[in-house]
């Protein structure tokens, strides 16, 4: 059992792969602000590293196939800031239907995308109906902003509200200093709690009526939602342990049962 990358390897080298059960990796992100501090690309240097981790985990007794990631997503709600970059739905679901439709024209069965991107989770569940119907791919999904905010409750000493730290805040900054510690600028971080999200009683992120945002106008016209100074190495690193072993557990799953 290996890690195959598929930039490095010739169509010979694929086409002996055990394609019924060999994991097909598709890490996805997004170029987009994150406040004066943060990197632009970090949505996808998240979803790589924790991908990266979770193969190296199942290496010995799981084959993958690793797609190199897609650095862009839909992020039409950074426009407002210069260098986010954004596809539309339209034109993200299609590349992901086309992206999926090569795969399991060569045979593959299983496509494990992993996210890094809140922004991108509509239209990446959109397009995984379609594909599973149109071409049989199953696609499965391990969205980071699905889980992040509960593995930073369950396993740091968080102390941001779950109603403002949407973006750019204590657990991003904090996933950042202990990822990348060399491209965050401390010194240009911004405190910023949305008072129309903090009083937000039904209309909430992750509340129970959702709504769509820009960030300017919004909820972070700092490009910042959060508490960006309670961000810490320590705490990046527990959450970045967390989704490792979250992710790694499903590649285990759809190995052994799906
Ligand atoms: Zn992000």
């Amino acid at each position: 059992m290996a890690i195959y990358r598929l930039e490095n390897i010739s169509f010979a080298d694929v086409d002996k792969l055990d394609r019924e059960n060999t994991i097909v990796i598709l890490p996805c992100g997004s170029m987009e602000q994150h406040g004066p501090h943060l990197p632009n690309g970090m949505d996808t240097q998240v979803a790589v590293k924790v991908i990266e981790a979770a193969m190296k985990n199942v290496e010995k007794d799981v084959d993958c196939l690793y797609i190199p990631p897609i650095p862009i997503g839909q992020s039409p709600e950074h426009m407002d800031f210069p260098g986010t970059i954004t596809f539309t739905a339209e034109t993200y679901i299609r590349m992901l239907k086309e992206i999926s439709c090569s795969v399991a024209r060569h045979g593959f069965k299983k496509m494990y995308i992993v996210n890094g991107h809140g922004g991108n989770i509509s239209a990446i569940g959109a397009a995984a109906f379609d594909i599973r119907d149109s071409c049989k791919l199953q696609i499965y999904m391990f969205n980071v902003w699905a889980v992040i905010v509960g593995l930073a409750n369950q396993h740091t000493n968080r102390e941001a509200s779950n109603k403002t730290d949407a973006h750019g805040g204590e657990i991003e900054t904090s996933l950042m200093l202990h990822l990348t510690p060399e491209n965050v600028k401390m010194d240009r971080s911004i405190d910023e709690k949305n008072e129309k999200l903090a009083a937000g009683e039904y209309v909430q992120l992750g509340g129970p009526i959702s709504f769509n945002w820009n960030s300017l106008e919004d909820i972070a016209p700092s490009g910042i939602s959060g508490v960006a100074s309670l961000g810490t190495a320590e705490k990046g690193a527990a959450i970045f342990d967390a989704l490792v072993d979250l992710c790694t557990k499903g590649l285990f799953e759809i190995a052994a049962k799906w």
